[in-house]
């Protein structure tokens, strides 16, 4: 599968579709949910052009990928749901069509702020 160009998150990495900003560096951007599930539901995306987690390890660099793990517990910090400063949270990113995926850029949910309940419903 190719990567697609005009999917939204693609589309938010441009600019071209605003979206509530968490965090940025070299390596991620990280906003808010525009349908959060759970009262802090947070994404967390590279930067590259990565479909999803399968292709992201096959084809990123390890700074990549050192990059977006680093980018998960600095937004984690950021909305204090962070072990040190909160009460934890879960983060989980969805595969294609047996996971559930709907936007093909990877991305990482952050849920927390509350119990987030069972792990598969
Ligand atoms: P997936 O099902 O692919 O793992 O999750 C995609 C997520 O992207 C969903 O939770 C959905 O609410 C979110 N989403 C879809 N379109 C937009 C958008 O335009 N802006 C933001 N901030 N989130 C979006």
């Amino acid at each position: 599968m190719k990567y697609d160009d005009n999917n939204i998150f693609a589309k938010i990495l441009r600019g071209e579709i605003p979206c509530k900003k968490i965090y940025e560096d070299d390596y991620v951007l990280s906003f808010h949910d525009i349908n959060p599930q759970k009262k802090i539901h947070a994404l967390v995306i590279p930067k590259g052009k990565y479909i999803d987690l399968d292709d992201f390890n096959a084809k990123a660099s390890d700074k990549e990928i050192v990059g977006l793990m680093k980018g998960i517990s600095i937004v984690a910090k950021k909305l204090g749901i962070s072990l040190d400063i909160g009460k934890g949270y879960r983060t989980l990113s969805n595969l294609s069509e047996h996971g559930g995926q709907e936007v093909p850029h990877l991305h990482f949910h952050l849920f927390g702020g509350e119990k987030v309940g069972r792990m598969v419903e």
